[in-house]
């Protein structure tokens, strides 16, 4: 089963760990973002070299930053977008003459100023 060749003798998920290296004893890691040990979290993955590491709960937080950043970043290119495209239609001397045309339509029952 090649995904739990990913994980070491205590439960540590290991990305690009040879097979011999998952068989040696391994000390006890933390995560690198709440300090919890691997006994207390559902599942710890860790660098190869074992000197960072972060659970399943700080990869949902991670998660969910990345998710709102990127949301985020979604709507700002939007608004730029739109904002560029208000700049361009209103340089354009056509658009210029009909906006100038349409607030100087008179109302109903007005008369047109001069
Ligand atoms: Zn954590």
């Amino acid at each position: 089963m090649p995904t739990s060749r990913a994980f070491d003798a205590g439960g540590v998920f290991r990305a690009c760990v040879p097979a011999r290296a998952m068989t040696e004893p391994q000390a006890v890691l933390f995560c690198t973002f709440c300090a919890r040990p691997q006994t207390d979290v559902g599942l710890l993955i860790a660098a190869p070299d074992g000197s960072t590491a972060i659970c399943d709960d700080c990869v949902d937080i991670a998660a969910d930053i990345v998710g709102s950043w990127k949301e985020n970043r979604r709507i700002a290119a939007a608004e730029a977008r739109e904002a560029a495209e208000w700049c361009e239609r209103e340089a354009d001397p056509e658009w210029q003459k009909g906006l100038h045309n349409f607030m100087n339509q008179p109302l109903d029952g007005h008369e047109a100023p001069d």
